[in-house]
């Protein structure tokens, strides 16, 4: 082999793995065991002080979720990885290893629905404060920076889909005042955006989604972009000051350009517990390996059922990037140039009752919560997800009455067609 580095399609196959050493087998097994025997008692101590690295106990490191974590670096273009238990676990780590009691992060205000809630409601007990800005206005992020201002935090291609960042734009601003901007790559994949090329520092994942692939297991994802330097910043204590737990070593110094993810795995997954179990590791690796062949199909097929949907005579608006009318084609083609991904939301003429009946006579797509499965997915957020709002925060939510959000699988395009077709015209 040359210098030259994989590309990304064998890097999603190998990226991490290696035939087991002691079995030979090819595939990673499936390390289900919660703790690891030391080879003597200076092994174990030099564990425990992180003078060296290997396994301890499952709720830290695991390597099946070891294989996960550097595929996901690889893939992402980050220093390394840590696997959490949830997208939600990801989120939660991060904010824990950047903020403090009283301090502020910004959040673009198109997000995944209970990442609102997260930022909203279960982060006021820790006092950290969210403060919202326009995704669509770049301005308003710099405009909400203040003196506790610790992190920017915004989706790739956002919720409820259709909607493009501009994150080498927030990226700017970022870096202007010194912020690490935090990119949750959860509808994209590194397979349609990469945000550290953009300039995130760091990414989060819900490998629940289009990295499982399957609708069969819920992980996420923390990568170090190893982009930002915490070194002697006070505003960073987790990262910056002596931790008294490790004989006052600082993990800035020690880990360089790895330390956030350091802090993730031993302050976040060791203090705080949600460890992903090795199984779930296992069947998110298996949905990697296929991530752009599926991703691919996502994007053609979303693409070919939303320009069918804009000509429907039931259909108000399509509201996905793919379309050349889109209000952020120009912003797809940009940052998303082979596709805008599979999820989207239409508008139909026939408001609420004609959302309830699309959703109730649907027989291929599945009316539920998710999004990323092979299956095709449907849900009407104001009779669901968005229930509990009053109109018009519906409507800001982008779940406005008439909206239906639609999650593309990988079956045949024809028979998707053939669905939406009739339950519209039922
Ligand atoms: C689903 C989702 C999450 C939360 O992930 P879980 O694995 O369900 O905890 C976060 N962000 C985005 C964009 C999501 O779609």
């Amino acid at each position: 082999m040359t210098d030259r580095l994989p590309g990304f399609n064998t890097l999603a196959i190998h990226a991490g793995a290696a035939p087991d050493k002691s079995t030979g087998a090819r595939a990673t097994p499936i390390y289900q065991t919660a703790s690891f025997v030391f080879d003597d008692v200076d092994h174990a101590a030099s564990l425990f002080g992180l003078q060296a690295f290997g396994n301890i106990y499952s709720r830290i490191t695991n390597p099946t979720n070891a294989v996960l974590e550097e595929r996901i670096a690889a893939l992402e273009g980050g220093t390394a990885a840590v696997a959490v238990a949830s997208g939600h676990a990801a989120e939660f780590l991060t904010m824990n290893a950047l903020m403090q009691p009283g301090d502020e992060f910004i959040a673009a205000d198109k997000l995944y629905g209970g990442s609102i809630n997260q930022f909203n409601h279960a982060y006021k007990n820790f006092g950290w404060n969210v403060v919202w800005a326009d995704t669509d206005d770049p301005s308003s992020f710099e405009r909400a920076i203040t003196p506790r201002t610790r992190a920017i935090f915004c989706e790739s291609i956002a919720n409820p889909g259709g909607v493009i960042t501009d994150i080498a734009a927030l990226s700017a601003i970022a870096k202007r005042h010194n912020i690490p901007l935090v990119v949750d790559n959860t509808m994209a994949t590194p397979y349609l955006i990469r945000p550290f090329e953009h300039g995130a520092d760091i990414v989060v994942h819900s490998a629940t989604k289009f990295l499982g692939g399957h609708g069969n297991s819920i992980g996420g994802l923390v990568v170090d972009g190893g982009t930002f330097n915490w070194a002697g910043d006070d505003r960073y204590p987790a990262l910056s000051q002596p931790r008294p737990e490790y004989a006052g070593m600082v993990l800035s110094e020690t880990f360089g350009n790895f330390a956030f993810a350091i802090a993730i795995r031993v302050l976040g997954l060791r203090d705080l517990g949600p460890a992903l179990a090795p199984f779930n590791a296992f069947l998110i690796l298996n949905g990697i390996e296929t991530l752009p062949l599926r991703m691919q199909r996502h994007c053609d097929n979303a693409l070919a059922i939303a320009t069918h949907l804009s000509r429907h005579a039931a259909v108000d608006w399509v509201s996905y990037p793919g379309l050349e009318s889109d209000r952020y084609h120009g912003l797809a083609r940009r940052y998303a140039p082979l596709g805008s991904g599979a999820v989207f939301t239409l508008g139909l003429k026939g408001g609420y009752e004609a959302g309830v009946k699309l959703v109730s006579n649907l027989q291929l797509f599945s009316h539920l919560a998710n999004i990323g499965d092979t299956r095709s997915l449907v849900i009407h957020p104001a009779s669901t997800t968005h229930r509990q709002l009053t109109d018009p925060q519906k409507i800001s939510a982008g779940a406005g009455p008439e909206v239906v959000r639609l999650s593309i699988g990988l079956e045949d395009p024809a028979d998707l067609i053939e669905d939406l077709d009739a339950a519209l015209s039922a």
